[in-house]
């Protein structure tokens, strides 16, 4: 797919109202973000940073403005290219009532059990596998998990999945400090050479990342690096 190698993200001009909402919850908003390039979204809660990685996945369509991957206009791309594009980990994560190798095939159908045991380790979830396995029966009538084993759960979709543009919202939320400091060099392990965009609330750790936008009531207030912020 023409997606392949690397993407470019050119958010232009972009504004968003939810349907039925007498507010806007983006303003013109215009960001480019190269290929490769690491960009975190901070800003208090409610500004707008869940709608604009939505707006990157077409679970919205703007109604004013366009988005473009590579240069082309996200609303021509088909519905492959796009998932093969974008690696997700959403704020709120989804628990199938299926197995653990299920919930984690749904993002790499092809991937071995043996990959699937790997990646859960990598995160810090072998624990999920002592029972039964990746035959493990999760959500409704089976495990239930925690908050920040949810996260971990969404964070090995997303590697699984491995697509060049990763949208992480608040990947970290709910870790304590240990295992957040592990995600976040997973993380930068593994999204090396990738187009990163990831919403968080805290400056910790972003060192590395080429810029930090901080968002405010729907709009991009804020620009800079780790040292300028
Ligand atoms: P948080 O840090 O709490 O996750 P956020 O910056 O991600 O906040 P958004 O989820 O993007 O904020 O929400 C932006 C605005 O849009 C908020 O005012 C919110 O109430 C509203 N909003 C979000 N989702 C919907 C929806 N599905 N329908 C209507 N309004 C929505
Ligand atoms: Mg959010």
């Amino acid at each position: 797919p023409e997606t392949h190698g690397q993407v470019s993200v050119a958010i232009n001009r972009v504004s968003f109202t939810y349907p039925k909402q007498p507010q806007s919850a983006l303003k013109d908003v215009t960001l480019a973000v190269k290929a490769g390039q690491h960009v975190a979204i901070l800003g208090r809660t409610g500004c707008g940073k869940s709608t604009l990685l939505q707006l990157l996945t077409r679970a919205w369509d703007p109604q004013q403005g366009e988005i473009q991957f590579n240069g082309k206009l996200l609303s021509e791309l088909d519905e492959n290219t796009l998932r093969a594009a974008t690696s997700v980990v959403p704020q709120r994560v989804h628990l199938f009532s299926a197995t653990l190798r299920d919930n984690l095939l749904l993002a790499a159908p092809s991937a071995s059990d043996e990959q699937l045991s790997t990646m859960l380790e990598r995160v810090g979830l072998e624990k999920l596998l002592l029972d039964a396995g990746l035959n493990s029966w999760l959500g409704e009538g089976g495990r239930q998990l925690s908050g920040g084993e949810l996260r971990r759960l969404a964070i090995a979709r997303a590697l699984l999945h491995d697509a060049p543009l990763m949208l992480l919202d608040e990947p970290t939320e709910g870790l304590d400090a240990e295992t957040e400091r592990q995600v976040l060099d997973l993380l930068a392990e593994v999204t090396a050479g990738k187009t990163v965009l990831m919403v968080t609330h805290r400056l910790r750790g972003l060192m590395n990342f080429d810029s930090i936008i901080v968002m405010d009531n729907g709009q991009i207030k804020e620009l800079g690096n780790h040292a300028e912020l």
